[in-house]
């Protein structure tokens, strides 16, 4: 349910109203808009009468929230979320460009990517350690090892970094090496990682399963702002299709649909979701112009010599290029790229 305060009715209406719903046993989510105050309650439904709020003093309208995600509804938050990542912003008008290896695989290689990110103007830097493989024989990631250079090579080059945590006994690690925390399609619905994350202070960068629905993607990101981490992105990174052209189905639409439905950051993968370096470009410019916040692109410095995904990661070249031809396109669309940060 979410309760509108009168343009102006804050301090003590605000409070009174938050009093009642903590003597319900439920929860409260203030959230302090531009001209006016929205009050979010979550808890068990049967409990929410609007007519225990209608009466108190300051109260504009009551209205159920007739969604099963509630903090994630754009319902109970009107304007987009604003992220802040290290020196920059996601969300809103920011487009977020978060580039890197798929997998960290040495010094050498990361650092050699991290700058070529940094100097394109790409906004984060990306690598996995623990690397969710389908097959048990596949590279599995470098580990602590690996965090431990993720952070060096942020640090060097200024960026954020991002980097995928698997399992739950992993969490204060990872948390101790990166800036973002992100939860891979295949652990979309594991809802004790959800959980564990949502109790950290990392912002988290969830992406969607190919096989979930985009109500199941928002009630995913649900679990997590309801633990009290609110700092969440959304990532569409292709689903199940019956067509062997491309790895997955690039879910486009997704974009528009989501940026309806929720006030979360929306980013498109379009490495994992196309498997082919040549489609990257084309699918990172189409997101950007459907309205995405940002793209999650796989870029080595030697594609071909790559322990995991060669065949989606855009090479140094091609990165450079993404970043030339998303400039106008985000400008068409009023958005903001952060481009080469000045010298
Ligand atoms: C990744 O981004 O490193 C990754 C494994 O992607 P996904 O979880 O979308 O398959
Ligand atoms: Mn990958």
């Amino acid at each position: 349910m979410i309760i509108v305060m009168q343009s102006g009715a804050e301090g003590e209406k605000v409070e009174s109203v938050v009093d009642r719903i903590a003597d319900l046993g439920l929860k409260a989510h203030v959230s302090q808009g531009e001209f006016r105050t929205i009050i979010g309650v979550i808890g068990d439904e049967t409990l929410l009468k609007p007519e225990l709020f209608a009466g108190l003093a300051g109260v504009e309208s009551v209205m159920p929230i007739m969604k099963p995600y509630k903090l994630a509804s754009r319902d109970f938050h009107r304007e987009d979320t604003v992220l802040e990542i290290g020196p920059f912003k996601a969300g809103g008008a920011h487009i977020s460009v978060i580039g890197g290896p798929c997998s960290i695989e040495s010094r050498d290689q990361l650092f050699t990517a991290a700058r070529v990110v940094r100097d394109a103007g790409g906004t984060m830097l990306r690598g996995g350690a623990f690397k969710p493989r389908t097959s048990p024989y596949s590279f599995q990631g470098l580990g602590e090892d690996g965090l431990r250079m993720l952070q060096d090579a942020g640090a060097e080059v200024g960026l954020p970094t991002v980097t995928e945590v698997i399992d739950v006994r992993d969490i204060d690690l990872v948390c101790r090496y990166a800036d973002v925390l992100q939860i891979g399609a295949r652990n979309m619905q594991n809802f004790r990682l959800l959980t564990e994350v949502g109790q950290t202070k990392k912002p988290v960068f969830l992406k969607r399963s190919p096989a979930a629905t985009i109500e199941e993607l928002l009630m995913s990101a649900e679990y997590i702002l309801s633990e009290g981490n609110h700092r969440v992105m959304l990532c569409e990174r292709g689903i199940r299709g019956f067509d062997k052209a491309t790895r997955y189905l690039l879910d486009l639409s997704a974009v528009p649909v989501l940026r309806g439905l929720t006030h979360l950051p929306v980013v498109v993968d379009p490495s994992h979701a196309t498997g082919r370096r040549e489609l990257v470009v084309p699918m990172a410019c189409a997101a950007v112009a459907a309205g995405a916040h940002g793209v999650m692109v796989e870029m080595h410095p030697n594609p071909e010599k790559a322990l995991s995904d060669g065949p989606q990661q855009l090479t140094p070249e091609a990165f450079r290029q993404m970043m030339a031809e998303l400039a106008p396109i985000a400008q068409a669309v009023g958005r903001t790229l952060h481009g080469v940060p000045e010298a």
